[in-house]
């Protein structure tokens, strides 16, 4: 077998379209942008407002599940405010709801509610949480595109990221949304923040075009063994910048118009995996969608990687192994709940063992590649490989 891949995730950049300005973003009618330099510093801001909407509170505290992205950690800590972790529901990529209620104090500030892989979190019930306790609403949507709140102004605040492994990959750079009614009092926060710059020039253009070679299958499969580059690992980086960054003119149209277009396999993956789900499989996408958005369609169903759960870890384990001997980058995602990752244990005062359901949700999960140089043939070999 050679180094040939298909990567585990990931869209190529695009070209900046002339004619920008053409295109509504989607949640223009509830929400105003604010461009800033990545979906973690956009993330943090929205956290800033929330605290100033409780301005008396000593020690602000967040509401976020205990499986998830270390940069959700990161942004609450930037802001002097205490993550309070929260379980997950069984195999599901969403909290527990009674935990989440039970975990609000009078310190709360607002909750996190984290899209998954292009599955959103259950919005409405998170708001019916919010509203009681007087708190705000976060959608992260940097894995799910367009917000589920787009149409709808559920939450109060929305982010979005344009990093690599996003739904739009515009190199780098994120969006914080916020609804028109936070307007007047966002305003203090965001003048201050310092302004960068980024032109579509020559260095912009050599960097696009070595990024999306790297994509492709022969040189993603070097590059993924080269240790040095720690391509698919999880590791917390503190937040450090918080600064106001517009992406290239015309480049945010190209990518939502490049997401518009990419076709969708999700159909593909759950025909070919059917037998699978008779054998302890459980096949996250069409389970999610079905049961929990309360008549309330996504605009995209689009996803960003395709989510199993094997029956055990073992199983997950040994066809991980399986697909990647074979070329195919299936990835475990996270592979560990918060507390465990390297370093977040300290930081969020909790041990994994205290999230039963976010560590087995770890152990089980595999995600396959879902992005646009993903064939039928590839996805009858993962087929072919998992049922073995
Ligand atoms: C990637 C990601 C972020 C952070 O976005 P960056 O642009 O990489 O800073 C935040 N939340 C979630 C759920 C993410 O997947």
């Amino acid at each position: 077998m050679g180094f040939s891949k298909l990567r585990p995730v990931g869209s190529r950049v695009p070209l900046p379209t002339a004619d920008s300005g053409v295109l509504a973003l989607p949640w223009a009618k509830h929400y105003d942008s604010v461009f800033v330099n990545s979906g973690t510093a956009a993330l943090s801001l929205a956290v800033k407002l929330s605290v100033n909407g409780r301005h008396t509170l000593q020690s602000p505290e967040v509401i976020l599940p205990a499986y998830g992205c270390p940069d959700l950690v990161a942004a609450v800590l930037a802001q002097g405010a205490r993550p309070v972790l929260v379980d997950l529901a069984e195999g599901r990529p969403w909290m527990n709801l009674d935990a989440v209620e039970n975990a609000v104090t009078n310190n709360t500030v607002c909750i996190i509610a984290v899209g998954f892989l292009g599955i959103p979190e259950r919005l409405r019930a998170l708001r019916r949480v919010a509203d009681k306790a007087g708190i705000a609403l976060i959608e992260d949507s940097a894995q799910v595109f367009p917000p589920f709140s787009s149409g709808n102004g559920l939450a109060d605040f929305l982010i979005l990221s344009f990093g690599r492994g996003k739904p739009i990959n515009l190199m780098g750079g994120g969006a914080l949304l916020i609804r028109k009614d936070h307007g007047q009092k966002s305003a203090g926060v965001l003048r201050v923040l310092p302004e960068l710059e980024i032109t579509a020039g020559a260095s912009w253009r050599f960097k696009r075009w070595l990024f999306n070679l790297l994509l492709t299958r022969p040189l993603y499969g070097v590059m993924e063994r080269i240790p040095f580059l720690g391509i698919g690992q999880t590791v917390f980086h503190p937040l450090v910048s918080v600064n106001r960054q517009a992406p290239v003119e015309g480049l945010l149209e190209a990518g939502i118009n490049g997401f518009n277009n990419r076709k969708d396999n999700r159909y593909a993956y759950s025909d070919a995996l059917q037998k699978l789900t008779g054998k302890g499989w459980v096949q996250l996408a069409p389970e999610c969608f079905g049961e929990a958005l309360e008549g309330l369609v996504p605009a995209s169903p689009n996803l960003l990687r395709y989510p199993l759960l094997a029956p055990c870890r073992k199983i997950r384990d040994q066809s991980l192994v399986a697909l990647n001997r074979n070329g195919i980058g299936a990835s475990a995602f996270y592979g560990q709940a918060l507390p465990a990752i390297g370093g977040i244990s300290e930081l969020v005062a909790a041990a994994a063992s205290a999230f039963p359901c976010a560590c087995d949700f770890a152990e089980r999960l595999i995600t396959l590649p879902a992005h646009e140089d993903v064939c039928i043939e590839d996805i009858q070999c993962i087929a072919g490989i998992l049922s073995e």
